[in-house]
């Protein structure tokens, strides 16, 4: 990819931190707004999280991860290494303030909470992808394809029954199935559900990882400059503000900064003198590119914590969370166990030239990511901890981040999201 001119224009400067879907769409919308910017990651664009997840732009997901109850299961995450939620003993002491917060938030009135804050980002969240699309000659990229969650047992439907109620105080619009009308649906799944409910409204990009590769070429050809450097550190005015930005090559003078370096950006954040418990969410990815059967619409199940995405390139089975830190290698039995179900919902399904995928959510023990100024340089702006839905959430981030940055209240109450809620 072209790294850019350089910049034209006398607006004012900035520097985004990450090439993620959510620093790329934070990247576009200040461009917007008329501002010289400098995109800098220290990898190619999409490289991180936005490279081998789901896919899916999930404007039903209201629901947070940390659900009443949850607390029964943390046995069952130590001893199962393979179980859908899993710690590693050895990140446990380190995991301890993230674990505490993650289940205080689990109560009921925080979850509600959560599931509004949640809401009102994903209440727009495709329509705002449309401008960045429509730039980029790139509409075809995403499309509305539903979303169909399966359970496997009448149990475990009825144990998701408080949660599709929250869904439905959100206003999420759904359709019971029952496992005939699933049956007529996808003929090519195994008879081994119960119900579904599909979910009209859901959308997914045909390949994530080139969605933020177009996008990033996008914001090129409109003058944007690609650095491929390593952010280390800032330097800072008398008045606290950020002059610059220091990378491993060199010095960025900048307006204004964006921290979107997904579940990276902790030690940028206190290098800017504030902190936030940001962990990550390890999860796994399989794409079988020649699978011969494929469902007609993507699945998920919340009792497996995987997605079966059909994609452009194959189809990819992503999901489970393993919180395991940052320097641990992979543990590629879970992404056998993604093969298993693969294997068993999809009789006939060819796993031959098999490709698999670890990456790093962004994750906030609320499942709420941080949209906010910061509370000690007002030129420096966070945009990070996106967790299970950054891809859905790229654009609304990148709108909000511009209206913050150019000085624009957003239309909803910011103070969900601030840095600096814990
Ligand atoms: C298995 C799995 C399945 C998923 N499925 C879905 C899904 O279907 N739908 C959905 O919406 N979400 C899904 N997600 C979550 C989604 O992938 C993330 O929320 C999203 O990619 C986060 O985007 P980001 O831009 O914040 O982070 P990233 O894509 O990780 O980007 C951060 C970038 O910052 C760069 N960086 C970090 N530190 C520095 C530094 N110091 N200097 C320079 N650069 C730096 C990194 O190189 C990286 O490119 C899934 C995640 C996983 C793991």
């Amino acid at each position: 990819m072209s790294q850019g001119t350089g910049q034209a224009g006398s607006g004012p400067s900035a520097a985004v931190v990450g090439a993620g879907i959510i620093g790329v769409c934070c990247a576009l919308f200040l461009q917007r707004d008329g501002y010289r910017v400098t995109l800098i990651d220290r990898q190619g664009p999409g490289e991180g999280a936005s490279f081998g997840n789901g896919s899916m732009l999930t404007c039903e997901a209201v629901v947070p991860v940390q659900t009443p109850g949850i607390a029964w299961r943390v046995p069952a995450m130590l001893l199962d290494p393979l179980g859908p939620l899993r710690v590693r003993w050895g990140y446990l002491p380190r995991l301890v303030p993230w674990l505490t917060r993650f289940l205080l938030e689990s109560r009921w009135p925080r979850v509600e909470a959560a599931s509004i804050a949640l809401a009102n980002i994903l209440d727009r969240a495709l329509d705002d992808f449309d401008p960045l699309l429509r730039r980029a000659g790139a509409e075809a990229e995403v499309r509305k394809t539903g979303f169909l969650m399966v359970y496997e047992s009448e149990a475990g439907f009825r144990r998701a029954q408080p949660l599709i109620d929250l869904q439905r105080r959100r206003g999420v619009q759904m359709e019971m199935l029952d496992a005939d009308a699933l049956r007529a649906r996808e003929p090519k799944l195994a008879p081994i559900f119960a119900r579904a409910i599909l979910y009209p409204e859901v959308a997914q990009a045909l390949d994530v990882f080139r969605l933020v590769q177009i996008l990033a070429e996008s914001f090129v050809a409109q003058g944007g400059s690609l650095l491929r450097e390593e952010v280390r550190d800032f330097a800072f005015a008398s008045d606290n503000r950020v002059a610059a930005v220091l990378t491993d090559l060199g010095r960025h003078a900048c307006d204004t900064v964006v921290i979107a370096a997904g579940a990276w950006s902790r030690p940028l954040v206190r290098r800017l003198g504030s902190d936030t418990l940001l962990d990550t969410e390890r999860g796994y990815s399989v794409l079988m590119p020649d699978p011969g059967v494929v469902p007609n619409t993507p699945l998920y199940s919340t009792e497996r914590g995987i997605v079966f995405s059909p994609m452009e390139i194959g189809l990819r089975v992503a999901g489970t969370v393993e919180m395991g830190g940052y320097d641990a290698p992979p543990d590629w039995r879970r992404a056998e166990v993604l093969l298993t179900h693969a294997r068993r919902w999809l009789p006939g399904l060819n796993t031959e030239g098999v490709e698999r995928w670890m990456g790093f959510r962004p994750s906030m023990p609320d499942s709420v990511p941080v949209i906010s100024g910061s509370p000690r340089s007002d030129n420096a702006f966070f945009a990070f901890g996106h967790g299970h839905g950054g891809i859905g959430l790229g654009a609304r981030t990148g709108r909000l981040i511009g209206d913050l940055a150019s000085g624009r209240q957003p239309n909803i109450d910011m103070a969900p999201y601030r840095v600096d809620r814990f």
